[in-house]
């Protein structure tokens, strides 16, 4: 089961502490979200699984991380300042701006006003100034993808590496579109985090190791709590891709807003680095294929046999964390009766994922040996670094129990009278799930934490 509505998701995400409005407290910044206590662990698990699977658990990658300021012409080159925009009309009535794409019937979707003004090309960069000046000649931006720094550093990467074909480079970081209408919660939003990986192979590969990125994409993301039948594949259409690329499967998920766009998984080919060859005098070309054989050396590999050189192409895996973090709340989003004919809302994250991995409870909050023995164990769990192991001293278990099913704590432990009595002294152990309790001793508990997330 998983929420109805984005207003079921937005609600729990807002009451437990996972995602809150930016400044809320003057009235909101558009397309702009701050993540709260549970929702900063919610994100950095999924970033860390994300690395997990592409850098350490492989040999052909390496990681990247750049600044967020981008250089002028990287993203002129890029093509970006050029093309990186998105059709948009004014209501002449009420002023509301929209995407000329999405208007209906020629309608404003503010006042339904037919006098809109004509289709105007709206940038979707951020900019900004570097240095005192602010005359235009020191312009740069923030970049709109992590992509282009990874082709910018390809050759630092490869002398540094010495790595050849197949191999890729990984990057996790913010990325900013000014989007004409940021909507539907963090799924659309003007300040977003992607996980891109750009893999660079020998032309000819490309189709075969597209196919490769999409298995692993998809196998990843059932790792993660959303399983593949969640997962529309789509083939884009020809008419539909974008400036870089020569085929493209978008991973969509089947949002409570729709069926909407999780992941990208593009074929890049060799437009990048080729664009990132060409001289300052070529800016204004834009021509879909770089035959520059004056300058591709710079960003070109040899071919140890044949001693050709070439431009490797790119297959590029491109994930939003936000519209991830939406997919894996819903999948986890469960709502369940109980034998008793109570309901418990109940987020089963996959244990990696969860924000808490063990909450320790004292079962009465004024004993000071039980405190005692809580802050101990609390202390001893930490250190085993599998991220966050809460002591919490509220003095009502149901209460807490409640609070734990409903943030997706896999574990409780309590500890309670029998604990301090006991010659070998044990705790209760609750599982998130099935709500089945054991006792276990405490000199055991490390490894049944230690077992249940690894
Ligand atoms: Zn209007």
């Amino acid at each position: 089961m998983v929420a109805k509505t984005m207003d079921e998701l937005v609600s729990i995400c807002k009451r437990r502490g996972f995602i809150f409005q930016s400044a809320e407290l003057y009235g909101g910044l558009q397309g702009m979200y701050d993540f709260g206590p549970l929702g900063v662990e919610l994100k950095n698990n999924l970033k860390k699984a994300w690395w997990q699977s592409m850098v350490y658990e492989r040999d052909d990658v390496e990681g990247l991380d750049s600044s967020i300021v981008t250089h002028r012409t990287m993203l002129q080159m890029s093509g970006h300042e050029g093309t990186f925009s998105d059709p948009m009309k004014d209501c002449k009535e009420c002023g509301h701006r929209m995407r000329a794409d999405h208007i209906v019937d020629n309608k404003c979707d503010n006042c339904g006003s037919e006098d809109l003004t004509e289709e105007r090309e709206f940038n979707l960069m951020f900019k900004t100034h570097i240095g005192a000046l602010d005359d235009g000649s020191n312009l740069a931006y923030l970049r709109p993808e992590t992509a282009q720094a990874i082709f910018g550093n390809f050759k630092n990467v490869v002398d540094s590496t010495a790595k050849t074909t197949p191999f890729g480079i990984a990057q996790i970081g913010k990325a900013f579109r000014n989007e004409i209408t940021a909507r539907n919660f963090i799924f659309r939003v003007r300040e977003f985090e992607q996980m891109e990986l750009e893999f660079f192979v020998k032309p000819g590969d490309d189709e075969k190791w597209h196919d490769y990125w999409l298995e692993q994409r998809l196998n990843w993301w059932e790792e993660q709590g959303v399983p593949k039948s969640k997962i529309h594949v789509l083939d884009v259409p020809a008419d539909d891709l974008a400036h870089y690329s020569k085929k493209t499967y978008d991973l969509e998920y089947e949002y409570p807003h729709g069926i909407d766009e999780m992941e990208g998984i593009a074929n890049r080919t060799d437009y990048d680095l080729g664009n990132h060859t060409k001289s300052q005098d070529e800016l204004n070309i834009t021509a879909k294929v770089h035959k520059n054989t004056q300058s591709t050396q710079k960003m070109a590999l040899q071919d140890q046999e044949t001693k050709e050189w070439y431009v490797p192409y790119v297959i590029e895996p491109s994930a939003g964390v936000e519209r991830g973090m939406i997919a894996v709340l819903n999948e986890a989003y469960h709502v369940e009766t109980l034998e008793n004919g109570s309901e418990r809302t109940v987020m089963k994250f996959k244990p990696h994922l969860a924000p808490i991995k063990a909450a320790v409870i004292p079962l009465k909050k004024n004993k000071p040996e039980i405190v005692e023995m809580c802050k101990t164990i609390k202390k001893d769990l930490q250190k085993l670094g599998l991220g966050r192991i809460l002591y919490e001293n509220t003095g009502n278990i149901g209460k807490a129990y409640r609070r734990h099913d409903e943030v997706g704590t896999p574990i409780c432990i309590t500890v309670d009278f029998e604990t301090i009595e006991e010659e070998i002294p044990t705790v209760t152990v609750r599982d998130r799930d099935t709500m089945e309790q054991k006792r276990i001793p405490v000199s055991e508990l490390k490894k049944y934490v230690m077992e249940y997330f690894i």
